[in-house]
């Protein structure tokens, strides 16, 4: 196993997946070897002019990982931790995930090593420029479509599919999904991951025979995914016993009133005072708690093998992109606690941002209740699927939906004649 993992998000443990499904499925060298390395991988320097009239140069990526299903598809995230090693393993996580949601897309990511929140809107505005300029002719609708990730939104996604219809001279909104409704985004893709998840838990409790009124969940991460879950659990019943933020959480033995803790605050805000009836927690209690479900969907690798023996909830859906290290895995599947993987659990952003790509390229735009309906049918079709081969093979459901991903993507290369 990659002890690597355990310590930062250097993470190359899709090579150590890769190495234990070696077993599962028949892959030769060559096959492994492809799906080892990424197609292409571009690096460049921003040159943003600050509000002090200062220029700085801000380090740039984005990985191509895999075409064999498709133009490549993934977000584009600003953060001051972005590496180069990182990007290559969030794209290779996009190629896999596409390929399990059926999507005719193949994977890639790309970064900004920034902090924004130290960025002016100006600033904020030339470095999404600058990105586009950068890469404009290595991206397209047919080629590489990026789309919003961490701390990246339909502003910065509108920024750049302007920039991108400049260059071009004339608008091509099929560039870029996860853009506002105005420039051609699809209705539903703002709450779509979290309800994505949503779907998928509802699948899973009627499978597992949990009532809904009856079944604790507690949500670490309150942002965009974290926050619409927990407001659409609560209107399904569920009791959500616990939610935090990079601050710092609130927990109650009953259920929060979402709606209350919502009100007048900011996307990702809790209120600085705990409501009556409720205790504030640190993040690392909130996943120590007692419930019945744990979603993590703040940032990677936040149950280690530190804390692993300690989680208590029966399932935990992984909103967030590898939060759980191999290490600690391990340790819940010893405990029996089921894990729905990142790659299905967070699918359904990609998937809505498909429906986004369809209805620029046909001109004919959906109803929200379309687009809704559309992914439940989506999400439902995969988690069936995995939990099918699961059941038959005796496999974890991260196994299942690997092998699912990786089938599809390799048969698609024999068939093109690349291995
Ligand atoms: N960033 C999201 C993800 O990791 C969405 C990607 C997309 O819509 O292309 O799945």
């Amino acid at each position: 196993m990659n002890s690597q993992c355990e310590d930062k998000n250097i993470c190359l443990n899709c090579r150590s997946w890769l190495d234990k499904l070696k077993d599962k499925i028949p892959l030769s060298e060559g096959e492994m070897t492809l799906l080892k390395k990424p197609k292409k991988v571009f690096t460049f320097a921003i040159p943003v002019k600050m509000d002090s009239g200062e220029i700085n140069y801000f380090d740039g990526y984005r990985v191509q990982y895999s075409d064999a299903l498709g133009p490549t598809k993934g977000g584009i995230r600003f953060h001051h931790e972005v590496h180069l090693e990182e990007v290559k393993m969030l794209a290779f996580l996009m190629a896999l995930k596409c390929s399990l949601l059926g999507l005719p897309f193949g994977g890639a990511k790309g970064g900004v090593c920034c902090d924004p929140s130290k960025l002016s809107q100006g600033e904020l505005e030339r470095l999404s420029r600058g990105f586009i300029r950068a890469i404009h002719s290595f991206i397209g609708p047919d080629i590489d479509i990026p789309a919003p990730d961490v701390n990246t939104n339909e502003q910065i996604m509108a920024w750049m599919v302007d920039e991108y219809s400049r260059i071009k001279g004339k608008f091509i909104p099929g560039v870029i999904t996860g853009k506002p409704v105005e420039l051609g985004g699809s209705l539903g893709r703002n709450i779509a991951t979290a309800l994505g998840g949503a779907f998928l838990l509802k699948r899973m409790a009627e499978l597992e025979k949990m009532n809904p009124e009856q079944t604790k969940v507690a949500i670490q991460g309150f942002g965009n995914v974290g926050g619409n879950m927990a407001k659409i659990l609560n209107d399904w019943g569920y009791k959500i016993v616990a939610v935090s933020n990079a601050q710092g959480g609130i927990c109650s033995q009953n259920s929060l009133n979402i709606k209350d803790l919502s009100t007048g605050q900011k996307d990702g805000d809790l209120p600085a005072t705990a409501p009556e009836q409720c205790r504030p927690i640190p993040n690392h209690e909130l996943l120590e708690l007692d419930c019945d479900i744990l979603i993590p969907a703040a940032v990677s690798h936040q149950i280690t093998k530190e804390n692993a023996a300690k989680i208590k909830a029966k399932i935990v859906l992984e909103m967030a992109n590898a939060p759980i290290t191999p290490e600690a895995e391990e340790i819940l599947f010893e405990k029996g606690i089921k894990v729905v993987p990142d790659i299905l659990a967070n699918a359904g952003g990609v998937v809505v941002s498909y429906f986004e790509w369809l209805q620029n390229s046909s001109n004919d735009y959906w109803t929200e209740d379309k687009a809704f309906r559309k992914l439940e049918e989506k999400m439902n079709e995969a988690f069936d699927r995995v939990w099918r081969l699961a059941g038959e093979k005796n496999y974890d459901l991260r196994t299942a939906s690997q092998i699912l991903a990786v089938e599809r993507i390799i048969k698609a290369e024999r068939l093109r004649g690349n291995v």
